[in-house]
């Protein structure tokens, strides 16, 4: 009896052990693979998201890895996955990346399909037009004028909503527009502020172009995350971790050194989502 009783007691032991080291082992951002984190990202935003070789930079990354890092995940353990607008509610609906950081702007739409913790930040949409143009001076001048924007954007959505008569012309990324604005095949870009001044500032780019400063929307970036996953609260402890502790505006203003951008005065941001 004294045996039998022991023995169930060390076979429960046994049970709870690797209870507890199968809970170890999944303590993931997304139920991803292994001690990995995959996290989406934009490849072609200077500033934000961009992809050089093996190195990654920009805004979204430095919060991605100082966030990732807050979850466990050590540098050596992200991979960075590309995410353009169009395909990150896909991406993160298939399991295909664990988190998105891509200038990813929280709304109740993009809420049907995935869950957001942040924001992090909060952009605008503007316009981007040659730098001699001085006929586009805001949303309200933009009769007659054709625009480039991004498949899957609300920078399009909102176009196509708010803007009657503008010509819209889609791509895939908001660096793929900028050929078509030099050469005057259209009169101008339209998404996020921070991501058109970072296109602006590049060496390439320098002088082309410039950004119209009038903002039209608020665009607060979320972070995109799989309906099932459950470190919304502490993905948006360590957004306020980074804010208090002043790498948060280090990481901006390295980022956006030498554009000229002024983030608003929302920023940083003080309300966070509910984590329903
Ligand atoms: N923030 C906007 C969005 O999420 C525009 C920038 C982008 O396409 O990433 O759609």
């Amino acid at each position: 009896m004294r045996k039998n009783r022991f023995g169930a007691i060390a076979a429960m032991a046994a049970v709870a052990a690797l209870t507890l080291t199968a809970c170890g082992g999944s303590d993931n951002a997304g139920d991803g693979e292994g001690d990995k984190v995959r996290i989406g990202i934009k490849f072609d935003q200077p500033g934000l998201g961009f992809q050089d070789g093996s190195t990654y930079t920009g805004f979204d990354v430095d919060v991605a890895k100082y966030v990732a890092n807050e979850l466990g995940y050590t540098e050596d353990k992200i991979e960075f996955v590309s995410a353009p607008s169009a395909n990150r509610e896909t991406l993160l609906e298939t399991n295909q990346v664990d988190m998105i950081f891509a200038t990813y702007t929280i709304n109740d739409k993009r809420k049907e399909r995935v869950g957001f913790a942040g924001p992090y930040f909060i952009a605008g949409q503007d316009l981007l037009v040659r730098a001699d143009d001085s006929s586009i001076t805001g949303k309200e001048s933009l009769d007659g004028k054709k625009l480039c924007s991004v498949t899957g954007s609300t920078s399009a959505e909102n176009v196509k909503k708010d803007v009657p008569g503008v010509s819209l012309v889609e791509q895939q990324g908001y660096a793929d527009c900028l050929g078509l604005l030099e050469t005057g095949s259209i009169d101008a870009i339209t998404t996020d502020d921070i991501i058109l001044a970072g296109l602006a500032a590049t060496s390439a780019n320098k002088g082309k172009f410039k950004v119209v400063g009038k903002p039209f929307s608020e665009e607060p970036y979320g972070v995109g995350l799989n309906k099932t996953n459950d470190k919304c609260e502490k993905i948006n402890t360590a957004i306020k971790k980074m804010i208090d502790s002043g790498e948060w505006q280090k990481a901006l203003d390295k980022n956006t050194e030498g554009t000229g951008y002024k983030p608003s005065a929302l920023n940083p941001p003080t309300k966070f989502e509910a984590c329903s």
